[in-house]
This record gives C-alpha cells, structure tokens and sequence, in this order.
C-alpha cells in the first residue's frame, strides 16, 4: 500500500490556545488499558489476558439483558425513549418518577450536576483519593476543586464540612469510594447531610451500592425525600454488568431533577441500554449470584496478599487496592504493573490518585484471581 503524504496545512494553534484556559488545563481520564491493546503491544493472544482493571462484572451481563438487547434491536432506527427504564426505576424504589434521571452511565450524570451548579468562580468540595471524575467535571466548567486531605484513605466528613466555602456549589461523596473501597457507616453521612447547607448540592454516589453487605446497606432511596439537596447517582456499568451500554441513574428532588433534565442530552441513553436495563433490574438471581462471587474473590484474593505478606485497603466494592512495598525508599507500584502487564494480567495503576505506592485490582473469576496472585508472587521476586 502506498501512504500519500498529506499537503502541510497550517495548524490552528490559535483556535486551540483561544479555548478557555480551564479547558486546557484538563488532564484526560486515564482509562485501565484495553485488552485489545495490550495484546497489540505485547503480541498476546487476547484468550489468555485477564483484565482485572475497570470494575467490570466478571460474569458478563445477565442473560434476560442480553435478551433483551436482541429484541430491541429492529428498533435501532428509532429515537430512544426514556419512559419505561424511569417508569421501572420508579417503581422498583418508590419513588416518583420525577426524581429519576438517566445518564449515559452515571458519569454523565456527575456531569450535569456540574453543568447545572457549577461555573467559574464556583467550587466542589471532593475527599483526596476521591473518584478521578469528581475533579474533572468541576474542571470543564472553570470551577475550582477543594480537595480534603483523606483520613486512612476514606472521606473525613467533618474536614469536607469545614471545607465547604461561599462559593461551594456542589460536595461530591463516594460511598464505597473507588479506587479506596472505603465505606462510612449510615450515620456519619445522616450527620453530614443534617449540618451541610441546603444550598449546596450532595451528590451521594453509589456506583458500588450493590456489592454492599446487606447489614451496611443504608435506605438512601428514602433520605432524598427528606434532603431536597441530595442527588444520589447509581449505574449499572457495575453489579449490573452493563459498562459497555453506558446507563445510570440519579435520584433528587423533582426541581433538581428538573434542572438535570435541561442540561441533558435529549436522547442520552440509546435504546439497547434502555431495554438491557429493564431487564437487568428484575434479574435478582443474576445480582446474587454477582454478589456471591464477589465476595468470594474478595476472600480470596485478600487471603492471597495476606500469605504474600502485603498490605491491602479493606474495600467494600467489588475491587481492593493493594500496597506494593518499597524497595530502597522508592515506590515499586509502577514496575509491578508491568511485570503484570508482560504476564498477561492487566490491573489498574492508581498513582493519579496520590496512591503511588498501591495497584487497584478488580475482583474477577477464581481463576482469574489465581492467575494474578501468581503473577503478583513473581512480579514481587525481582
Ligand atoms: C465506575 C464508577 C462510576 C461511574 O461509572 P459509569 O460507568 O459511568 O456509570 C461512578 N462513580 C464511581 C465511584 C465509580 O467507580
């Protein structure tokens, strides 16, 4: 094949250095590294790589969904139509159908919560080790992060509450926060809601709600009649196994709802995601077994670190950071994940997050656990 070398256009620098300087300043979301790609780089075969980097359920999705996709499908040339995931969310929890917005993916919606509250010289409050999205939506509105130092590794409520300024618009919450795993107990985040301003948004995100211990499991469902500031954001990228269909859900006040709904994008879930969802909500055999298996991998691989002598964080996800231990005072984290890599086992660096010294691994299959505690071993020998 013959490549033709492309005439030399003058590049837009200008157009490029005229975009606003908060935009500029955003450094893009570093996803975990694609299967595909690693099998390029490495020449793997993509069969015996095992991706234990982005929080995926590692039993796929549940059949009914995938049924489900296959009878939406002679709808594709349709516009997508909300009404029925929101009628069946509503429904499931109670709650009035007003409450309920979609995202693609819950992301999007932490999105629209910026896009509605914040804007240059306005601020979020987020813990330090916090959701690597928090800071980004904040950015690409000019707005500034208030970043509050973690304590072990979780949100420290009462420093986020002291943090909060005249021009806070928004505090972001994960719980179980990722990449930590950490959890606050019900009452610690009733007594932040109690004290935080009502002109402040909460945003209480739960994209790890059902791996949740039924006795930690809090009814936030109901608190958010009872906060008209709290936004609670859910997904079913996680437990649900749907991460490639890009759906989630906020649950807030009706006027809040209101104001998501104008900064969202029409038709911002597609029709597959819509149908999947459906029918993935009523799939309680397919959630507990999803449950189950997590918390048997998360035995597992902790009992693993435990007899390698390492250190973890206790997580309460469906994934657990680990500490690699240092050797002659520097971090050894980075050459780890690449030992990882050549050995085909692809799991998540989280020095982004100011974790240098920890690699975040999701809980997969038990022989896909077996098969990165062993390559962790040999990676740890060097
Ligand atoms: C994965 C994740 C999300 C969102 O994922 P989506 O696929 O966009 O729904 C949100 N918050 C946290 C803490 C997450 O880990």
């Amino acid at each position: 094949m013959t490549v033709k070398t492309a005439p030399a256009v003058p590049e837009p620098l200008d157009l490029c250095e005229r975009a606003p300087s908060y935009v500029r300043a955003i450094s893009a979301y570093q996803p975990g590294k694609p299967i595909t790609e690693l099998a390029r780089d490495l020449g793997l075969d993509e069969r015996n790589i095992v991706k234990l980097a982005s929080n995926e359920n590692p039993l796929g999705l549940s059949p009914k969904a995938r049924a489900a996709i296959e009878a939406a499908l002679p709808e594709l040339a349709r516009y997508p139509d909300q009404f029925d995931l929101v009628a069946a969310i509503a429904r499931k929890l109670g709650v009035a159908q007003e409450s309920v917005v979609l995202g693609n993916g819950s992301n999007d919606l932490l999105e629209m919560v910026a896009a509605a509250f914040l804007a240059p010289g306005r601020s979020s409050v987020f813990s330090q080790h916090a959701f690597a999205v928090y800071p980004l939506a904040t950015q690409s509105r000019g707005a500034a992060s208030v970043v509050v130092a973690a304590r072990d590794f979780g949100h420290d409520l009462d420093a986020m509450l002291a943090a909060i300024r005249p021009d806070t618009h928004v505090v972001f919450i994960a719980n179980p926060n990722n990449p930590t795993g950490t959890f606050l107990p019900e009452a610690e985040v009733r007594r932040f809601l109690d004290r935080a301003p009502g002109s402040v948004a909460v945003v209480l995100d739960e994209a790890y709600n059902e791996y949740l211990a039924p006795e930690l499991r809090a009814d936030t469902v109901a608190w958010v009649s009872r906060y008209p500031n709290l936004v609670v954001t859910r997904t079913f990228s996680k437990a649900y196994g749907l991460a490639g269909l890009r759906v989630g859900y906020a649950l807030c006040h009706p006027r809040v709802a209101d104001l998501l709904n104008r900064v969202r994008q029409p038709f911002n879930v597609n029709n597959l995601a819509l149908a999947a969802a459906i029918a993935a909500l009523d799939d309680a055999p397919f959630m507990a077994r999803s449950y189950e298996l997590n918390r048997a991998g998360m035995k597992q691989l902790t009992d693993g670190f435990a007899r390698l002598g390492l250190a973890w964080i206790p997580s309460h996800g469906n994934f657990v950071s680990v500490e690699i231990p240092r050797g002659g005072g520097n971090s050894r984290a980075g050459a780890v994940y690449q030992s990882l890599l050549r050995q085909g086992v692809i799991v998540r660096p989280v020095a982004g997050y100011a974790m240098p010294d920890h690699l975040r691994v999701t809980v997969g299959l038990p022989e896909e656990n077996e098969r990165f505690l062993v390559a962790l071993a040999k990676a740890l020998e060097f």
